[in-house]
């Protein structure tokens, strides 16, 4: 398909307009919209793989845990809807809360355990990864999607998510997209713009903390303790200290003591009214510069 995307609301426009277009494979790359260069990289990743990309565009009430945060998420679907079409896409389905969420709504997801109990869910409570994998699995129901693009930014997310599909038997393959940066490095993310120009100018040394641990780590210190005091000291230098800074086993998300193979360093810092999160896996990735 060329041209303008198809914008559908219902589940049953989406699964309409896809019945006739399963054959050659169908991509969901689900996002909250305010779309920026990292959610345009998953939509060409899925573009070159698959013949219907899909776009869900959902700011998902469930997985908020502060209203304040979800009253002030950016919301700009005409523009998303030009974005999210000069990437590839061919439909964006942007259901109201309504249709996700109808009235007598009583069922939950839930990934259990240290997936979502650590890291992001021990700072923004349980009913955040509650309401990823619930509003995931529905997506995935709704548009079931040969494949589904996710960002290696939310690696936490990736994690659960993998977790939901293989625990539901959903029948999705899970692609990873490596994390999108600014040139100095900072993630792209929705709630960037949300930065005061002073605190921009500090938020670049979140990604230089992941790049500080994997310095040390490249001049042969392995102790976990270590790697995370060299992240942490270039947090402190810029007046910042972390929500967390770990280093955990990139699949069961557990500490981990000592790097003797992969291991994700995951970061979340506060920044006035903003939270940026961050990773790196080291051992595998190149910095983030
Ligand atoms: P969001 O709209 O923030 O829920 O993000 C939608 C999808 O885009 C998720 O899979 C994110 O991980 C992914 N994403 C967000 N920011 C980036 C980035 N900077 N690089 C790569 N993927 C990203």
């Amino acid at each position: 398909m060329t041209g303008a995307p198809q914008v559908v609301r219902t589940v049953a426009d989406l699964r309409a307009v896809l019945a006739p277009r399963r054959a050659g494979g169908v991509g969901l790359v689900p996002t909250m919209g305010a779309l920026h260069e990292g959610h345009l990289s998953l939509i060409r990743a899925a573009r070159a793989e698959q013949g219907t990309v899909v776009v869900s565009i959902f700011v998902n009430p469930t997985q908020f845990g502060e209203a304040a945060d979800l009253a002030a998420y950016p919301r700009t679907e005409e523009r998303d809807t030009e974005l999210a079409a000069g990437a590839g896409a061919d439909v964006v389905f942007a259901p109201t809360v309504a249709e996700v969420y109808p009235d007598g709504f009583a069922t939950t997801v839930s990934v259990a355990g240290p997936l979502t109990e650590t890291l992001e869910g021990a700072v923004r409570g349980r009913a955040h990864f509650d309401g990823v994998a619930t509003v995931v699995a529905k997506l995935l129901l709704a548009a079931a999607p040969d494949a589904a693009y996710f960002g290696a930014k939310d690696a936490q997310q990736v994690v659960v998510v993998r977790r939901l599909v293989a625990d539901l038997g959903i029948p999705t393959r899970v692609v990873v997209i490596p994390t999108s940066r600014d040139a100095d490095g900072l993630a792209r993310s929705s709630r960037n713009a949300r930065l005061s120009s002073a605190e921009r100018a500090l938020a670049a040394a979140v990604p230089r903390s992941l790049r500080a641990a994997q310095d040390a780590l490249a001049g042969g210190e392995t102790d976990a303790a270590a790697l995370v005091a060299a992240g942490r000291a270039v947090l402190a230098d810029a007046g910042l200290a972390p929500e967390y800074l770990s280093l955990v086993d990139p699949g069961t998300l557990e500490p981990v003591t000592r790097v003797d193979g992969p291991v994700l360093l995951a970061v979340a810092v506060r920044l006035g009214a903003t939270r940026l999160i961050d990773n790196v896996v080291l051992g595998t990735e190149r910095t983030p510069s």
